[in-house]
This record gives structure tokens, C-alpha cells and sequence, in this order.
């Protein structure tokens, strides 16, 4: 991003946010029907020393609010200082879809297939336009937070374009046991920050609707760790129990229509043929086994059991090399209330009967 394009963090409008200070603005995207401003709150956070500016944006799929959470937890429980540098933390990033509980705006568009947008587009065209030039041009670094689509559940992961070296430090930074790379779709939020210059990583963990403590734990301990890492926050970081990075994963779906019965949860490790779930009729004939077709890590599962053939029933991550014996003794070694394991049972809790 050139310097002219740049925006201070210090100034929102008429408001000037001082060094030490954090305090609480509001961006105008958008107007109602009877003409009156819809603005999100933007809570700015600025160290005493200059450094860095980061953004943590939730809920850009309005119905995503774990993110939410996790930044609601962060500015509330003071989870800790802001020394060097500014952060930027954006709690709800598509308010139309937020009070309508939608991943979509009104207009039915996914506003995360509209950035970087355009001030003379379409309605999520220019609320994009405004989020980027607003939050992201000011930003040198980000996390977005997501969870999975409606009924289904994330075991957390980072996503990130693994093949820039600045992006990678900073995704690795985070402290996340899987990452996942890749660019992100076309018009995500994190492509076109990417993109622009500001090195961009998402996280998606949990489900839609809720606000899961143990997600929330996660994603503001990885913030924690990424201004750390940074520079930002004083502090120790901490190291996530194993690491896989792939860009290898497969949805496993669904042969026959019916009835499942699952038997692995999100985080869990599977060998080849391990089965997933088994799949019944409704009036319980056994249909056959759904297995997994390699060692894999458990990223995500649907948490609703009633399937038609070609319904996805189980997101793996495949290690891109070697297999995953390491995580495996990783994992055996945990302690029973180490954050990974409490995550591991509380998810478990929205698939396993
Ligand atoms: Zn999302």
C-alpha cells in the first residue's frame, strides 16, 4: 500500500484517538430506507510508543458470532495492554446481517465476496469499500474471524496464504495447531487485504449462533499471541500443543441418504479407513459405513444428522507430507484441561449423542 493511500490511525472523522488512549468510534456504511446513518462501533487502541497497526474484524457473515465474542471478551476482560502500535477491533462488520442473525445482507449478497468494493457499486459493494478504506488501509496486519456455515461445527484453524513469507510469520504467530493454506475465495475480505498490502489471516472456529467459550478463549489468546509477536503486547507467547500446515483437505460425504451416527468429533485424528459415522435408515437398517480415505485431522463436521447422498459430512485436513504420528504423541501427552482438550470435548458435545 503506497503512503498516499494510507490512513492514520489516529484519526476517525472528527475524532482523534491519542497515544495510551482507547476509546470507542463509530464508521458510517450505510443509510436506512427513512435516511438514517447505520454505523458499526469500532473500539481504537493505541499504545503509548508508535508500532504497528493491526485489525480484528467478526461477524463480516453476520451470523458469525464467535468472533464477536472472543472481541467482546478482549476489550472487557482487559486481556491485556496495547504498548506499541494501534489495534483496531470491529465486534460486528455486517450489521444488516447481524440483526437479521443472516451470513448475508438484506440484498441476499455475501458481503465477503465484495472487497475490496466500490463507493459507486452496489449496496455491499460500497459498505465493503468503506470497511476497506477505513480499517484495512490503515491496517499493516489482520485476523478475521469466522466459524463454519450453518449446521456445521470448526474445530479452530487459521487460514492463510502460506506461500508469502510475511503472511506465513504472522499465521504461525498466532499459535493455531492447524493451518490451513490457500488465498481465500475471490473477494473475501482477507484476499483483497492481502492483496493491498496488509498481511491478512482468518480464523475460523466453532459454529454460527453461539458464542462458545472455549472458541472465545482460543481466538483472543491467538490475537494475544500474533501482538506479541508483533511487538505490541508485552508477554510470553503460547505455543499451540502440535503443528500441521497443509492445503490439502476433502470434504467425506454422504453415499446414501439416512440417518448418521457419528463417531469422531472436530480435532480429532484419524487413520485411513477409520469410520466416521455410520448410517442408518430412519427406521435404524444399517445403510454403511462412512470412513475416513486417509490419516487426517478432523477440521469440521456437520452437527446435523439427517443426509441425502452428496451431503458433506466430515472436512479433513490431510498432512502435506510424512503422517501425523507426531500430532498423535503431541496429543497423548496433553493434560485433560489444557485449552485443546476442553475444545476437543466441548465440540464433541454438538455432534456425538
Ligand atoms: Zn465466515
Amino acid at each position: 500500500m503506497n503512503d498516499a493511500e494510507r490512513r492514520d490511525p489516529a484519526v476517525w472523522g472528527d475524532v482523534h484517538v491519542q497515544p495510551g488512549e482507547g476509546r470507542e468510534v463509530r464508521l458510517v456504511l450505510s443509510e436506512t430506507y427513512a435516511g438514517a446513518d447505520i454505523g458499526i462501533p469500532i473500539y481504537v487502541w493505541r499504545g503509548a510508543e508508535p508500532g504497528p497497526t493491526v485489525y480484528v474484524t467478526a461477524a463480516v457473515h453476520g451470523d458469525e458470532i464467535n468472533g464477536t465474542g472472543a472481541i467482546r471478551h478482549i476489550i472487557m476482560e482487559e486481556l491485556f495492554t496495547i504498548s506499541r502500535g494501534t489495534l483496531i477491533l470491529a465486534p460486528v462488520i455486517n450489521l444488516l446481517g447481524f440483526e437479521r442473525h443472516s451470513r448475508y445482507l438484506p440484498d441476499r449478497r455475501d458481503l465477503n465476496r465484495c472487497f475490496p468494493g466500490s463507493p459507486e457499486g452496489s449496496v455491499a459493494s460500497r459498505i465493503a469499500s468503506t470497511i476497506f478504506r477505513q480499517i484495512v488501509k490503515r491496517s499493516d496486519f489482520g485476523i478475521d474471524l469466522h466459524t463454519a456455515a450453518i449446521r456445521r461445527t470448526n474445530f479452530p484453524n487459521v487460514r492463510a496464504d502460506m506461500s508469502d513469507p510475511r503472511i506465513a510469520d504472522f499465521a504461525r504467530a498466532f499459535g493455531a495447531e492447524l493451518i490451513v493454506s490457500g488465498r481465500g475465495p475471490q473477494g473475501s475480505l482477507r484476499r483483497a487485504a492481502c492483496a493491498a498490502g496488509c498481511a491478512t489471516i482468518i480464523l475460523e472456529a466453532g459454529e454460527v449462533w453461539k458464542v462458545e467459550r472455549y472458541v472465545v478463549e482460543y481466538a483472543a489468546r491467538g490475537v494475544r499471541n500474533c501482538l506479541i509477536h508483533l511487538g505490541m503486547v508485552e508477554g510470553e507467547a503460547e505455543k499451540p500443543s502440535y503443528r500441521v500446515e497443509t492445503d490439502r483437505t476433502k470434504w467425506i460425504r454422504a453415499k446414501h441418504g439416512g440417518f448418521l451416527h457419528f463417531r469422531v468429533a472436530p480435532g480429532d485424528i484419524l487413520e485411513a479407513g477409520q469410520v466416521i459415522a455410520t448410517n442408518t435408515s430412519l427406521t435404524g437398517q444399517e445403510q454403511g459405513e462412512i470412513v475416513s480415505p486417509r490419516d487426517g485431522v478432523v477440521l469440521g463436521m456437520t452437527t446435523l444428522p439427517s443426509v441425502a447422498p452428496g451431503d458433506p459430512v466430515c472436512h479433513l485436513a490431510f498432512p502435506s507430507e510424512g503422517n501425523l504420528k507426531h500430532v498423535e504423541r503431541a496429543v497423548e501427552k496433553l493434560s485433560e484441561d489444557c485449552l485443546h482438550q476442553r475444545m476437543r470435548e466441548d465440540l464433541s458435545h454438538g455432534v456425538v449423542d
